[in-house]
């Protein structure tokens, strides 16, 4: 294929924007703020379990709470009963007094249980209570945290937008000016190469395969016509000749 010397440089400018192009793509899907919302996520999901699974806990304590202060109540109140009728001096009969005394004795022993109960609940609550609050705060920060990771994200994202945008615009401007059938071998190229379509002949070496010519190949190019294009004998890449070349 012949191309104008200019064109083939062109192809050098274009092959510099997409390269750019791509590396921004390539920053924009690794930005250390996506793998850092993802951590957050994670966390931010297991916490919201555990503060759930808390806050059941806790209701079932509340509940626990309610039933055993309720049972102590009860027997309290019956215990409260026969010590009346037995201070109003109701009960004559020493079987039946000796009766009421003993259950008497018994409820207070069966209350004091009771006691016991209510407070190992209370102290049960508290401590859920306590890791609730703490859960509850650590969930905040990381929500917090994640807040902050994802307007760093977002702020990132748009500066590499706006760069792409600028150096899309260049792009357009050069690639209207390089001959259609040059522009599609290139374009098949870089997609077929890695990236890379075209490559400068920098002292004898393809800058696109990094590998030095043959004293051959250097010859026939030496001798080749300036519009003649180039293709690289190792990696099949455009090669152009620069003022470095070294031809
Ligand atoms: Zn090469």
């Amino acid at each position: 294929m012949k191309a104008e010397p200019a064109d083939q440089i062109r192809l050098l400018d274009l092959q510099e924007i997409d390269s750019k192009l791509a590396q921004l793509a390539y920053r924009a899907r690794t930005l250390p703020e996506i793998a850092e919302l993802q951590r957050l996520d994670t966390g931010i999901e297991e916490l919201r379990g555990k503060v759930a699974a808390t806050e059941t806990e806790l209701s079932d304590l509340d509940r626990e709470q309610r039933k055993a202060e309720s049972d102590v109540e009860q027997v309290r109140s019956r215990s409260d009963r026969d010590s009346k009728r037995l201070d109003a001096g109701q009960v004559s009969s020493p079987k039946e007094l000796e009766r009421l005394q003993s259950e008497i004795a018994s409820l207070r022993s069966r209350q004091s249980e009771l006691e016991d109960i209510v407070l190992e609940v209370m102290e049960r609550r508290e401590t859920a209570a306590e890791r609730l609050a703490e859960l509850r705060k650590e969930l905040a920060d990381s929500e917090a945290a994640r807040e902050a990771a994802e307007e760093r994200r977002s702020s990132a994202a748009l500066e590499i937008k706006d760069e792409e945008a600028s150096y899309k615009e260049r792009r357009e401007r050069i690639a209207a000016e390089v001959p259609d059938d040059l522009l599609a071998l290139y374009t098949k190229l870089r997609d077929q190469y890695d990236g890379v379509g075209v490559a400068a002949l920098q002292y004898g070496r393809c800058q696109g395969c990094k590998l030095a010519l043959s004293t051959a190949e250097l010859g026939q190019m030496r001798t080749a016509a300036p519009d003649e294009l180039l293709r690289c004998e190792e990696c099949r890449r455009i090669l152009v000749r620069t003022s470095e070349s070294g031809l």
